[in-house]
């Protein structure tokens, strides 16, 4: 079944105590729709602007994304910019410019109404809604977030809570959400808030979820180098959303190898800047790095 992805579209650039990288594909919804394409047929709704290079169109396409919902509008792609520290674990936003994103309105084409799955990645939490008033009936909705919605904008996201099947966001989030330290508990109290399925990302820690048949802890791969770790929250949930979708039978007996599918490719996101290296990446090769996962954790 297909994958509806709304999120940022964006430009990314990244600076690490080794590199600098202008202007490379990133956003939300980049990442997660091309993690989700390795396993389902993907629709994306975003937008850009007229400076959008046309050879990042070029590689959406080669991952077989449907790209009618694609807005390109007069003026400049949303850029973000950030840098990292030694560590490549903390990060500072330098810049983010919303260029095309200040008037950005995600209104879907017919067709994508009907679409089973519906991952709404990180983006204003009011946008998540008015995709969400468009959809009809999904099977299942996802959300993701980040802490500048938990800033600015949370009777929304509160709001969104109530609608979304699973809810997905980073530790320091949930502390900040809940008023709660430990994340088992934090949890729980998610869940009052609504969502079903509460997953929570610890980055290089890899990511728990919670849920009615109890608790799974994913490991991330463990990579011997990380070059830029940018996107890969949205890559985990693209990966996790995508092979829900491409699997039969009920979300709690996918979900445990849907969180690990995630983040094997979460792991490829962090082997090259932006999307670089996810976007070299096969099938198989996340098939034996799953593989590989299940044999580190088993005992
Ligand atoms: P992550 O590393 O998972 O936190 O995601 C990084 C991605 O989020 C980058 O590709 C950025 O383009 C995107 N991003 C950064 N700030 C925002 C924002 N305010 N709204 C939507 N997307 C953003």
């Amino acid at each position: 079944m297909s994958v509806l992805v709304v999120g940022s579209t964006a430009l990314d650039s990244i600076k690490t105590p080794k590199s600098e990288n202008p202007r490379l594909l990133g956003g939300s919804a980049s990442h997660a729709a091309v993690a989700a394409s390795f396993f389902s047929p993907v629709k994306l709704v975003g937008v850009v602007g007229e400076d959008f290079p046309k050879r990042y169109v070029q590689l959406y396409r080669k991952h077989g994304i449907d790209l009618e919902g694609l807005q390109v509008t007069r003026g400049k792609t949303f850029h973000w910019a950030g840098e990292y520290e030694v560590n490549m674990n903390n990060r500072r936003t330098l810049a983010t410019e919303l260029g095309v994103f200040e008037t950005f309105t995600p209104t879907l084409p017919g067709q994508h109404h009907d679409t089973p799955y519906v991952l709404l990645a990180n983006i204003a939490p009011a946008l998540q809604h008015h995709v969400l008033d468009q959809m009809r009936r999904p099977k299942f909705i996802v959300a993701d977030t980040m802490d500048l919605w938990l800033n600015i904008a949370l009777p929304d996201l509160l709001k969104l809570l109530r609608r979304v099947d699973a809810f997905v966001l980073n530790d320091s989030e949930a502390r900040q959400l809940t008023k709660e330290d430990n994340v088992v508990v934090a949890a729980r109290k998610i869940h009052r808030l609504g969502p079903k399925y509460v997953i929570v990302k610890k980055g290089e820690h890899g990511a728990i979820l919670s849920s009615p048949s109890g608790l799974f802890v994913a490991p991330a791969y463990p990579l011997r180098k990380v070059v830029d770790p940018t996107g890969a929250g949205d890559s985990f949930v693209g990966g996790l959303v995508g092979y829900l979708a491409s699997r039969k039978g009920s979300i709690d007996a996918n979900l445990r190898r849907g969180m690990i599918c995630g983040s094997v490719v979460a792991s490829f996101c962090c082997e090259g800047f932006g999307l670089r290296k996810t976007t070299q990446v096969t099938r198989s090769m996340i098939d034996a790095r799953v593989k590989e996962l299940e044999g580190l954790v088993k005992f």
